[in-house]
């Protein structure tokens, strides 16, 4: 670790979390410099949902690295380029109802967010973007602005303007529909807010603590828009590429956004790609309006291309991650109900899972303890409260066992209550 903490910057984070040299990877696996083999529950925070170095995908990637194929194009034309947009049509878009025009922004899922918000107001003319509680878009100014997060807000050093946030489904509890009250300041001229551009959500919150959005809540949210004639932007980007179950996280609504942002998984292979997906009427940019310097990261388009013809040719995967999701679910309801003292509940969607502890120290401590166990997994949440469970989607039924025994493990070798330290 010496020459991290010689040389890499102080903001360097997951580092501390994970003290470990890792090498290589495979699959759900990952091993480190000492040879010690991990399980992974964290999945590059969403960009590995075919694992690691998945060999199909790999095939297809050195394949095209030996051949000479063309790397970087900027937006230029490639055969690789056109492979993906005609596969991601073919495979993704057409089966489900949806017609998008494709933008490629910069690599990162905080470009295709930032493209999205620049469309959105350019495009109606007004400045507001709503996003909601603990919502987490990315870390350049205008995601930044959406973005829930005290600190991270606050190293934006300025002030974080035309955005307005509006409480999450189940943010003041169950029995209050926190859209009555959007709805509310939408209808009254006199409640100070200006109509919104647009209004850009999670489906299920990843880095705010795995906040799940209703069925009924996001259809709600969709007819408020078009009421309004806001732009519906779904931030999928970590949620996306099957993470819920099917490709699109908003489908179990049957939404239909007018513009929705993906990244991580979407490259396939952990390659840095972005899409920012634009319904028809909206596409208004003239050419060049919007750019970058790396939207045509080919190797990602290879990787893409695969990832979509193996998982996405029909419906199986879709089931498989519902059945491990589920059975992920039964299990952390048993671990929950063991320690009532340390854990309120368990949430999730899919194989997007959260325990829910009382507090961010405990869970802080479990996330420790279980990467002491081999399992590398980490929290979310305001206050690092939610233990996150996110396995590739690619994980088999006995590694998934094995990571949630560990979890099991933990949890039950904690100390009990919080109650007796308070008195100490
Ligand atoms: C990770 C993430 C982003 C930001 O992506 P970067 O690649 O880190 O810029 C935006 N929105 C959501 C929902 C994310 O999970």
């Amino acid at each position: 670790m010496q020459t991290f903490e010689k040389h890499e910057s102080a903001v360097r984070s997951y580092i501390r979390d994970f003290p470990a040299i890792f090498t290589t990877a495979s699959g759900h696996h990952v091993y480190d410099e000492d040879g010690r083999r991990y399980i992974d529950f964290f999945a590059g925070a969403g960009v590995l949902n075919y694992g690691h170095n998945n060999p199909r995908l790999k095939e297809k990637v050195i394949a095209y690295l030996a051949g000479d194929g063309i790397v970087h194009s900027l937006d230029m034309a490639t055969d690789a380029k056109r492979t993906f947009l005609d596969t991601f049509f073919d495979r993704i878009l057409r089966p489900r109802g949806l017609n998008y025009k494709v933008q490629f922004p910069g690599p990162t899922g905080t470009n295709a967010v930032e493209a999205a918000l620049k469309l959105a107001r350019k495009v109606t003319g007004r400045h507001l973007v709503v996003g909601f509680t603990n919502g987490f878009h990315g870390m350049t100014l205008g995601s930044l602005s959406v973005t829930g997060n005290g600190t991270k807000r606050g190293g934006a050093g300025i002030p974080l303007s035309h955005a307005l946030h509006m409480p999450f489904c189940g943010y003041h509890g169950d029995g209050v529909d926190t859209l009555k009250v959007f709805e509310r300041y939408l209808a009254d001229s006199g409640s100070g807010i200006d109509l919104p551009a647009a209004v850009i959500v999670e489906t299920v919150q990843g880095e705010g603590g795995i906040n799940v959005g209703s069925v009924a809540w996001l259809r709600e949210l969709e007819r408020l828009c078009r009421r309004h004639d806001i732009v519906l932007i779904v931030d999928d980007i970590q949620m996306g590429c099957g993470r819920t179950g099917p490709f699109f996280s908003f489908e179990i609504a049957g939404i239909k956004p007018d513009i929705v942002c993906l990244s991580k998984s979407i490259g396939g292979y952990g390659l840095p790609m972005a899409l920012t997906l634009i319904a028809p009427r909206l596409d208004q940019w003239s050419p060049g309006e919007h750019n970058g310097t790396f939207r045509g990261n080919n190797v990602a388009f290879v990787a893409a291309t695969e990832a979509i013809e193996a998982y996405w040719s029909d419906n199986a995967f879709e089931l498989d991650t519902l059945r491990k999701g589920k059975r992920v679910a039964t299990r952390l309801d048993k671990i929950a109900g063991m320690r009532p003292d340390l854990i309120a509940t368990r949430r999730g969607r899919g194989l997007i899972q959260g325990l829910v502890f009382n507090d961010g120290a405990t869970a802080g401590q479990a996330a420790r303890t279980a990467f002491s166990h081999g399992l590398i997994i980490e929290t979310a949440g305001p206050q690092g409260e939610v233990l996150k469970i996110m396995p590739p989607l690619t994980i088999d039924d006995e590694a998934l066992a094995a990571g949630l025994d560990i979890i099991a493990r933990t949890v039950e070798s904690m100390a009990p209550t919080r109650g007796i330290d308070k008195v100490a």
